[in-house]
């Protein structure tokens, strides 16, 4: 059981490029944390530095209150779970989860009792004997997990690790690996591309970009107060609708006027007032595709072209234009997929996100 703490941490490769950059965060014990952003951003060398694998160029990193900078990975009571397995081949699936065990020299009777108990967590007792070519991805996957679990971390460190299995069983591991955290209430820290993997997964998310950290926070919060454009992007699926255009100030809030003069949405903030706002100022606003309404009555509907619908069953996507500016809609009301008339659409402007220079107001 361990908090963590990563404090002004960065990754120079080659003497030059920095890769990670002056990072900070703080694990609670117990807590589950994923790590996300786009490829490349530096999350995995992040995790690598947490775990030993990587040196740490600058900053420090504490385990239960332990500076770890100078200590080797083998005793930073940590376990690593990658994209890729590494499970060897020529063993079975028991001595595959003992080996570790072996090395540390725990005793046979010790050895056979955990690797029992984690092999049960995982309801793999069946494949005990199997070796890993006769496994699935998803039974290889949870082989891996069980290695991690038999040697009782302090912190659990994953990688990636449902890269390699089908959309299907990716959602059924991601549940696994969310029982598994409850209930062994152990400290973790996931690394990911995927932001549903993020928002299911995590009690807390790191976004990163560029090395940098953008945003730290509850999933729930990340998607309705994301700070930055890029987080608001990032974050949600279809992603947020962005509009460029000019604001300006009125009584009790926006009037916002896209590019084009296509169309003009109020939107109440009760800080419009101390914004400053100026016209050198890049002004974009952003609309989660449930937060525009189709087939609207409202008075201040505007009409958009259909460009496509899909029907994914419980709702349907509309992608959407307006003279040209594109937009995607989500919806439970479902129209005619060949529909080829207009539709009307409001936006629910209470929810509408307001970004000046690519930072949230
Ligand atoms: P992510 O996990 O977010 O996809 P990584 O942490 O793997 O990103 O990589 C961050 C950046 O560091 C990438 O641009 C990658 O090419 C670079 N990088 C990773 N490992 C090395 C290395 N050993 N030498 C030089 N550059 C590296």
């Amino acid at each position: 059981m361990a908090a963590v703490e990563v404090k002004n941490i960065s990754k120079i490769y080659d003497g030059n490029t920095k890769v990670v950059d002056n990072v900070n965060f703080e694990i609670k014990d117990k807590e589950f944390v994923v790590l996300v952003g786009p490829s490349g951003c530096g999350k995995s060398t992040t995790l690598r530095m947490i775990a030993g694998l990587e040196e740490i160029t600058e900053g420090e990193i504490y385990i239960a209150g332990e500076l770890i900078n100078n200590i080797a990975p083998s005793k930073r009571d940590i376990a690593m779970v990658f994209q890729n397995y590494a499970l060897y081949p020529h063993m079975t699936v028991f001595e595959n989860m003992a080996f570790g065990l072996k090395i540390k020299k725990t005793s046979k009777a010790d050895i056979i009792e955990r690797v029992h108990e984690a092999a049960n967590i995982l309801e793999i007792e069946q494949l005990l004997n199997r070796k890993p070519k006769a496994l699935s991805g998803g039974q290889k996957q949870r082989v891996a997990l069980g290695r991690a679990i038999v040697r009782k971390p302090k912190v659990f460190l994953f990688d990636e690790p449902l890269s390699n299995l089908d959309a299907k069983l990716r959602g059924q591991m991601r549940i696994e690996i969310s029982k598994l955290h409850k209930k062994l209430g152990v400290t973790m820290i996931y690394v990911t591309h995927d932001q549903t993997e993020a928002m299911t997964m995590g009690d807390k998310i790191v976004v990163m970009k560029d090395g940098v950290v953008q945003q730290i926070d509850e999933p729930i919060k990340l998607y309705k107060n994301p700070k930055n454009k890029f987080v608001a992007g990032f974050i949600g699926s279809p992603t947020m609708n962005f509009f460029t255009g000019k604001l300006n100030v009125e009584n009790n809030g926006f009037r916002f006027t896209c590019a084009n003069n296509e169309f003009t949405i109020f939107i109440p903030n009760n800080r419009a007032e101390t914004v400053n706002i100026n016209n050198t100022d890049s002004l974009t606003i952003g609309v989660r595709p449930e937060d525009i309404i189709i087939n609207s009555s409202d008075s201040a509907s505007i009409k958009a072209n259909v460009d496509l619908i899909e029907t994914l069953g419980s709702e349907s996507l509309y992608h959407l234009n307006i003279a040209g500016q594109k937009f995607i809609v989500k919806s439970t009301v479902h129209l005619d997929k060949n529909i080829t008339n207009d539709v009307k659409v409001s936006f629910n402007s209470k929810n509408i996100h307001l970004f000046i220079n690519e930072s949230a107001i």
